[in-house]
């Protein structure tokens, strides 16, 4: 690995030097070769699985890598903590991708830094194995996410209510830069670092914004903000919840960061919530729009300093891009849900008919990845057709009057909707099947044909079958948990 650490040029307020644990006996498990092809390991590096146990378990540092923690703010549920941080990670390095992109290498559960406070700086396979599978599962629906390079089993013991086998994941991420980032300078008033870090972003990140314009910072603060209307709209086409939208979570890159909690929708409402620790459901499926526009308020907030001198001004200007947000997310959510029934220009179908379908779905209680497959194969299986009728009454032969009258062909709208609907999403109870077999046996085999079927979620493959079968209980009891 060729590293770069250009975040260590920004300054020692943003890190502290952290050396990995020492691991008993590390074990790959999972070796993710396509992301490693991508970050142009060598083939004959990525054959060596003793070495990559070695090093991606942070028992050996590869050559110029100079590991560090990050630090970071954030607000948590609402609650802004000015000490966070990197506390049980360490960033390796960046690495130039096959697209020319920098990409953070870190690992997770690598043992204790500067900012683990209480915590033990470590992680369970079992979480570990999670983040892998959801992230990859994540990356091939299309939705924007950090990615699982490897995951190691240390040979150590982590405590948690049970004593469990620990392990190392490697993430990688187009950055760890996050709003707490922002948020913790804003926090200490420390101007000239908050004007480095935005300065290192939009160079990172958002290249084509001038940052000698006058109005740079609210061009960034509005791209950041369609980014992650992009993210969350992705989010709920395919029934993710990320479960802990915590301002520390939240990714200025607009991935996916931080898989611990998350979950999929299996019975479509609006409310569901599976994070134990998330009592009023602030994270709840439908109200993850309204915390991505809170996030961007508490980001734009930061930034207030660099705007202007006079505060007052400065939220004059923030004001209405903030408000913004609600009306931009609410048209591309509509524009998503709409290529979901196979139209593709919103101006073709009535942003309340689609709103009358999720009504259905709430009402009858019926899975939300499941019913969008049906409406998909109804257009060329008329039994499934008749069978979506009756259930859908009225509002199933409006949208086949619909697709007719927009004078889209059932072919193109099938077309449409099967690259927006997939047929296999990481159901709960086969992530959590897995996870325990994985924990209990250490038998990775399945965990690697669910894999193999996920990264393929808009195809029916042979074994895809075997991951279709919908919760026994609709998953209303189920329950994740984060920190694990
Ligand atoms: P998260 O909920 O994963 O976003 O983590 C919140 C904060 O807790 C971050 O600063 C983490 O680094 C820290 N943290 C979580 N788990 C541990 C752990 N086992 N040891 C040390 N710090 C941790
Ligand atoms: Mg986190
Ligand atoms: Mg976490």
């Amino acid at each position: 690995m060729k590293f770069n650490n250009t975040y260590h040029q920004l300054g020692d307020k943003f890190y502290q030097s952290a050396i990995p644990a020492k691991v008993s006996n590390p074990t790959l498990l999972l070796w993710n070769d396509t992301l490693a092809g991508n970050l142009n390991l060598e083939a004959s590096f990525c054959r060596d699985k003793l070495a990559l146990a070695q090093y991606f378990s942070g028992n050996k540092i590869l050559t110029g890598s100079e590991p560090v923690a990050l630090a970071y703010s954030g607000h948590q549920f609402g609650q802004f903590n000015p000490y966070m941080g990197d506390g049980r990670a360490h960033l390796l390095g960046e690495v130039c991708d096959k697209g020319n992109t920098q990409r953070d290498i870190q690992l997770k559960g690598s043992g204790q830094t500067p900012f683990s406070r209480r915590g033990d700086g470590l992680c369970a396979i079992g979480p570990a194995i999670r983040e892998y599978i959801m992230s990859e599962a994540m990356y091939a629906l299309g939705v924007p996410t950090s990615r699982c390079l490897a995951v190691v089993s240390t040979g150590e013991t982590v405590y948690r209510e049970l004593p469990k086998p620990g392990a190392v994941v490697t993430r990688v991420a187009a950055s760890h830069i996050r709003v707490g980032t922002f948020q913790h300078f804003a926090a200490r008033a420390d101007v000239e670092s908050l004007k480095a870090l935005t300065e290192y972003t939009i160079n990172r990140h958002y290249p084509t914004i001038d940052i000698k314009a006058d109005d740079y910072i609210l061009e960034l603060i509005k791209a950041v903000g369609a980014n992650q209307i992009e993210l969350v709209v992705q989010w709920m086409r395919v029934g993710f919840i990320h479960g802990v939208m915590n301002t520390d979570n939240c990714a200025i890159s607009g991935e996916t960061i931080d898989y611990g909690p998350c979950a999929m929708m299996g019975v479509y409402h609006p409310g569901t919530v599976y994070s134990s620790i998330d009592k009023n459901g602030r994270y709840a499926f439908a109200n993850q729009p309204n915390i991505a526009q809170w996030n961007m308020a508490r980001f734009a907030e930061s930034l207030i300093s660099l705007i202007d001198e006079d505060n007052e001004k400065a939220v004059e200007l923030l004001t209405p891009i903030i408000s913004q947000f609600s009306e931009d997310f609410n048209n591309a959510y509509y524009a998503m849900l709409a290529t979901k029934l196979g139209v593709h220009d919103l101006s073709l179908i009535d942003k309340a008919f689609i709103k009358e379908l999720l009504d259905i779905l709430q009402n009858q209680e019926l899975d939300y990845t499941s019913t969008f497959v049906q409406l998909t194969h109804s257009l060329s299986d008329v039994e499934q057709a008749e069978n979506l009728k009756i259930s859908f009454g009225k509002w199933y032969n409006d949208w086949r009057t619909l697709l007719q009258d927009g004078k889209i062909d059932n072919n193109t709208a099938q077309a449409l909707m099967q690259v927006n609907n997939p047929v296999v999403i990481p159901r709960n109870h086969h992530v959590e099947a897995i996870l325990t077999e994985c924990e209990t046996s250490g038998d990775l085999s399945r965990a690697d044909r669910f894999l193999q079927v996920l990264r393929s979620p808009y195809k029916q493959l042979p074994h895809t079958s075997e991951f279709q079968d919908l919760p026994e209980d609709g998953d209303v009891n189920y329950r994740t948990f984060c920190g694990t």
